[in-house]
C-alpha cells in the first residue's frame, strides 16, 4: 500500500477518534451522558486513538526502513562505503553497525586496492624483466636450453634449434627425451635437475652430431634451485668449439708451416752460397745459375715475410697506404715476368689476355702488385705440371670498374671450402700435399682489395678442373 494511501485512511480515523474524545468529554461535563456510556465511548475513542497512531507508525517505520533499505542497497551496488545517516529511532543502531561494516569494508577495500595495485607493478616489472631475459637468450649466438622439474623444455633460443635440430616454436612444454635425439645430452640434463646438490655447475665436453658432422661443444649445465631437495629445473649453455679447435690447430699447423716455409729458402740460399764460396760454380753459366736460385729463394722469403707482416699492419690499422693513380696492366705485366721462371719449372704454360687500356686505378702500387703476385703463386702451386694459367684483365666502362682474372687449370678447391679460403691460416685439407703454403697468401689479398681498396674478390673452382681467383676495383 503506498503512504499516502495509509494516510488517507488514517488521517480522518483520527479526527473523528478526537472528536468523540471531545464530544465524550463535552457530554460528561454537562451530565447529558451517563458514567457507563462514558466509560463506554472514551474506551472507544481510546482504542480508536490507540490503533490509529499504531498503525501510524508501523507505516513510518516501514516507510523509513525501505528508505535506508534502498539507500543501503544502493551505496553497496555502488561499491562505494558512504555512512547512512543515523535515524532517531529502533534502527538507529543496526544502522551504526551498517556504517561500522561500511568502514571496515572501505579499509579492506582500499589495503586490497593498494595491494592490487602494488601487484600490478610488480606484474608489469616481471613481464618486462622477463622479455629482457627472452631478448638476451635469443640474441646469443650459444644454444641455450631451460628445463622445469618434469624434464619439459621452458625455453630453448634459435641457436639451441639449429644445434639439437628442434623446432623451437614447438617445443614448448614438451618433454626433453620426446624432442631431443640425443640420449647423453637428455640423461646430462636429468642428472643435473635431480642432483641433490644446490646450485650445482657443471661443464663438460659434448659431441653433436650435426649434418653428417660431429661438432665439439662446450656443454654447461646449471641447475635451478628453489629451495627443494631435486633442482627445479636446468639450464643448459652450448658452446661450439668447432672453429675454436680449427683454429688452434691452424695456428700449430701455421707455426710449422712458417717454421718450414722460412727454413726451406733459407736452407737453400745458405747451401749455394757455401758452393760459391767453396768453389764448386767452376764457369759462368754455374754461376749464374746459383746466384739465380739464391735470388728467386731469397725473394720467397721476402714474399713470406710481407704476407705476415702486411696481414698484421692492415688488420691493427697501422699500414700507410700510398695511394696512386697507376695502371694495373704494367702491374700484372711485372708480376707475370717474376712467376713466369716458376711456371716454366712444372712446364706451365703462361697465357695473357690483357686489355690494352688507359684507364687507371687509384690504389697502393706495392699492395696490387702482392696481391696480383700472391694470385699467381697460388695458380703455379696448385696447378700440377703440364697445366695453362691464364691471365685476364678487362674494363667494365659502365659499371666504371677493371678486373683482373688468374685462370688455373689446377687442382680446385671442394665447395664446402670455397667459403674459407680468405680465412687467415686456412689450408684447404685436399690441396695439403700438393704445395706447402701457410694460408696467409689470400687473407692478405682479401684484405688489401677489399678493406684497404674498397674492391671485390672474385673466386670461383671447380675440383679436378681448376680455379679462377681475381678481383674487380674502381676506376679512376
Ligand atoms: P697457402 O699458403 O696455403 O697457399 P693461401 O691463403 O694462399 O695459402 O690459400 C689458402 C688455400 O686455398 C690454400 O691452402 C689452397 O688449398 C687453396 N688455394 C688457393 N689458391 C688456389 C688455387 N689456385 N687452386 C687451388 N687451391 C687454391
Amino acid at each position: 500500500m503506498r503512504i499516502d494511501r495509509c494516510l488517507e485512511i488514517l488521517v480522518p480515523g483520527c479526527v473523528l477518534a478526537g472528536a468523540l474524545f471531545i464530544v465524550t468529554d463535552a457530554a460528561k461535563a454537562l451530565g447529558v451522558i451517563q458514567s457507563a456510556s462514558t466509560l463506554t465511548i472514551t474506551g472507544v475513542a481510546l482504542l480508536l486513538i490507540g490503533a490509529t497512531s499504531g498503525l501510524m507508525n508501523y507505516v513510518i517505520t516501514r516507510r523509513n526502513s525501505r528508505l535506508l533499505a534502498t539507500e543501503a542497497a544502493q551505496v553497496i551496488s555502488a561499491g562505494k562505503a558512504k555512512f547512512l545517516e543515523v535515524p532517531d529511532s529502533a534502527l538507529g543502531p543496526l544502522v551504526v553497525a551498517m556504517n561500522d561494516c561500511f568502514l571496515a569494508t572501505e579499509k579492506s577495500v582500499q589495503h586490497a586496492m593498494a595491494q592490487v595495485k602494488e601487484l600490478e607493478i610488480q606484474l608489469k616489472v616481471a613481464t618486462s624483466q622477463r622479455q629482457q631475459a627472452r631478448a638476451i637468450i635469443y640474441s646469443i649466438n650459444d644454444a641455450v636450453l631451460v628445463t622445469d622439474s618434469f624434464d619439459e623444455i621452458l625455453l630453448a633460443n634459435d641457436a639451441a634449434g639449429k644445434v639439437l635440430g628442434l623446432d623451437t616454436a614447438d617445443i614448448q612444454r614438451k618433454p626433453i627425451d620426446q624432442v631431443i635425439s640425443d640420449p647423453t645430452f637428455v640423461s646430462l640434463i636429468r642428472d643435473m635437475r635431480a642432483s641433490k646438490s644446490r646450485n650445482e655447475r657443471r661443464v663438460v665436453e659434448h659431441r653433436i652430431r650435426r649434418n653428417g658432422k660431429d661438432g665439439v661443444f662446450k656443454l654447461t649445465l646449471s641447475a635451478i634451485s628453489e629451495g627443494g631437495a631435486e633442482s627445479s629445473g636446468v639450464v643448459a649453455v652450448m658452446h661450439d668449439m668447432t672453429r675454436e679447435n680449427e683454429i688452434a690447430r691452424m695456428k700449430n699447423d701455421f707455426v710449422s708451416s712458417v717454421s718450414h716455409e722460412l727454413r726451406t729458402p733459407l736452407s737453400s740460399i745458405r747451401a749455394y752460397v757455401e758452393m760459391l764460396v767453396d768453389g764448386e760454380a767452376q764457369d759462368e753459366k754455374t754461376a749464374k745459375e746459383f746466384y739465380d736460385i739464391i735470388l728467386g729463394e731469397a725473394n720467397r722469403l721476402g714474399r713470406l715475410i710481407d704476407n705476415i707482416l702486411n696481414i698484421s699492419r692492415i688488420e691493427s690499422g697501422l699500414v700507410e697506404i700510398k695511394r696512386q693513380p697507376l695502371s694495373v696492366l704494367v702491374l700484372v705485366k711485372e708480376a707475370i715476368e717474376v712467376i713466369a721462371p716458376q711456371a716454366k719449372l712444372k712446364n706451365i704454360r703462361l697465357e695473357e689476355h690483357l686489355e690494352p687500356s688507359f684507364y687507371q686505378t687509384n690504389a697502393d702500387k706495392d699492395m696490387l702488385y702482392q696481391s696480383v703476385l700472391n694470385l699467381l703463386s697460388n695458380a703455379v702451386k696448385y696447378t700440377p705440371e703440364g697445366g695453362t694459367i691464364t691471365v685476364r684483365t678487362g674494363v667494365d666502362e659502365e659499371n666504371r670498374k677493371l678486373s683482373v682474372r688468374v685462370i688455373d687449370t689446377g687442382v680446385g678447391i671442394p665447395p664446402k671450402d670455397l667459403p674459407f679460403v680468405f680465412d687467415k691460416f686456412f689450408r684447404v685439407e685436399a690441396n695439403k700435399n700438393v704445395a706447402k703454403g701457410t694460408g696467409l697468401g689470400l687473407s692478405l689479398v682479401k684484405n688489401i682489395i677489399e678493406t684497404v681498396h674498397g674492391g671485390k674478390i672474385i673466386c670461383e673452382s671447380k675440383v679436378g678442373r681448376g680455379s679462377c681467383f681475381g678481383f674487380e676495383l674502381d676506376l679512376c
